[in-house]
């Protein structure tokens, strides 16, 4: 199968979920080396459009994923802007310094309307990574969705993982950042890996776990 990704990480772990049976390869082994379009404007039309680049390139079956944070006080932001928060750069460190920002910004103004007694104090940092993957499979799509609840830090610490990683605290690993935690303590918990298990139950059992089905 395709896998529309070209982060080794991803392809380490979705190789791992799925187990031995399967053969992962990546666009770029098939001959495509483009940037595979994302313009969508949701997370599950971005995965769908990654994987039907892919089947209409070359007819394999494949899947994609897409995975946005999501931030309660920021009304779901950066939500499927998540990559590119801060710019087209996709800069992590530039991302995660304007999320801190907004939200120290938000807390203060929450401070003030709590001390002038117009509003109670709320928690302000929960959060959540959201995954969609789409499975082309034979032609026909499936979804697989997966969610990773916790809460966004003060500060950046870690040196581990990716993106918003040092900055994102799951409620199974309270004390600690994603970034802290190891690879596969991540993954037993992750967004991608709870949607990636679920495409991985629908193949190896032939059962409808999938969301929605269509006609790719
Ligand atoms: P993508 O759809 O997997 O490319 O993810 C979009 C963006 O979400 C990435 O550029 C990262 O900034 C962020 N992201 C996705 N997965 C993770 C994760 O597991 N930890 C931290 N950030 C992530």
């Amino acid at each position: 199968m395709v896998f529309a990704t070209g982060n080794s990480g991803k392809l380490r772990e979705a190789s791992e979920i799925l187990g031995k049976g399967f053969e992962l390869v990546t666009p770029a082994q098939m001959g495509i080396l483009e940037d595979i379009p994302e313009t969508g404007n949701t997370l599950r039309a971005n995965s769908q459009q990654k994987a039907d680049y892919i089947w209409q390139h070359c007819h394999y079956d494949c899947f994609a994923d897409d995975t946005g944070l999501e931030v309660d006080a920021l009304g779901g932001a950066p939500g499927v802007h998540t990559a590119r928060y801060a710019g087209d750069g996709k800069d992590f460190d530039r991302n995660m310094d304007k999320l801190l920002d907004e939200l120290a910004r938000k807390e203060m103004e929450a401070s003030l309307m709590s001390s002038m007694g117009i509003a109670p104090k709320k928690n302000l940092r929960k959060a959540r990574f959201r995954s969609v993957v789409t499975l082309i499979l034979n032609g026909e799509r499936h979804f697989f969705n997966g969610i990773l609840e916790g809460r966004i830090a003060r500060s950046k610490s870690g040196r581990g993982g990716f993106g918003y990683d040092p900055v994102f605290i799951a409620d199974e690993y309270p004390d600690v950042t994603l970034a802290e935690v190891t690879e596969d303590q991540k993954n037993s918990i992750s967004h991608r890996g709870k949607a990636l298990r679920a495409m991985a139950d629908f193949l190896n059992s032939g059962e409808g776990t999938a969301e929605i089905r269509e006609d790719a």
